[in-house]
């Protein structure tokens, strides 16, 4: 059991999406320069089915992957841990299982980038969101939460880069959403890669300010990433992410190990 810790990133991308730079070893680098304690690689996981594969890296990489990260990891003084940001789909519920459960990964990531239509797909990212994909993205977000497969919530307002406007149904989204993790003791991650990238007005794309102030006032329990595609991007946003969990009056979660696996203290 490693004791629970606030010198942690547990969202961090490499070379190995495609979209990313960087290898696990100058991500092991720069942690270790950081004085983390506790380091974990959350990579976007690849479906058997190819879906949203563009950006991923290919189904045979997996085991390099993880056989790079158990490698770089022992000879740190830091833990570092292996994970997947996953893009749930209830028909590979199984799929997400086996890693876990044969032990394979540390801990999984749930994360909402698309949101899922009878035969398409739209992101936040990309298109314009309506009031119905936003009640699809807390459909979707929830039914992978519920599962128990996952150790903590991605960038939970993400919907909100691309639907702006801070109505009743956004609201009562945000409300159902973190009641849920609430009742779940799941984490909210308050996401640093939204935090550089261009802002709309004077506000991050996200994290959303209304939505963590509503999070604050409910009692979510929330933890701070880097989401970092770039190595330098694991250091860039820390101190903004500091300062909005500070501003916004968020109650902490510590993520620990225990039996091999990561969790939090609350
Ligand atoms: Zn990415
Ligand atoms: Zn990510």
């Amino acid at each position: 059991m490693i004791k629970s810790t606030d010198r942690y990133n547990l969202h961090t991308h490499s070379f190995y999406c495609r979209h990313g730079h960087g290898t696990i070893k100058e991500y092991c680098d720069e942690a270790e320069r950081l004085s983390l304690e506790l380091f974990g690689f959350s990579e976007h996981m690849p479906l058997p089915d190819g879906s949203f594969g563009r950006t991923r890296m290919h189904n045979d990489e997996i085991p390099l992957y993880l056989e790079d990260i158990e490698r770089e990891g022992k000879s740190r003084s830091m833990t570092v841990l292996r994970g997947f940001e996953c893009d749930y789909l209830p028909r590979f519920r199984d799929y997400f299982r086996y890693y876990l459960e044969e032990e394979k990964v540390d801990y999984l990531v749930n994360a909402v980038h698309f949101v899922q239509h009878k035969d398409r797909c739209v992101s936040p990212f990309e298109d314009r969101m309506s009031v119905d994909d936003v009640y699809r993205y807390r459909d979707q977000l929830i039914e992978a939460l519920d599962t128990g497969l996952f150790a903590f919530q991605a960038h939970p307002d993400l919907i909100f880069a691309s639907y702006r406007s801070w109505d009743k149904v956004a609201e009562a989204v945000s409300r159902d959403i973190i009641q849920f993790a609430i009742d779940h003791r799941i984490p909210l991650e308050v996401n640093g890669n939204g935090m550089i990238k261009p802002k709309i007005g004077d506000e991050y794309q996200y994290p959303r300010r209304v939505f963590w102030s509503l999070a604050s006032e409910m009692g979510a329990y929330c933890i701070r990433n880097s989401d970092c595609h770039e190595i330098e991007n694991l250091a860039k946003s820390r101190g903004m992410q500091e300062e909005f969990v500070n501003q916004c009056r968020l109650k902490r979660a510590y993520p620990l190990v225990r039996s091999g696996r990561l969790g939090f203290q609350f």
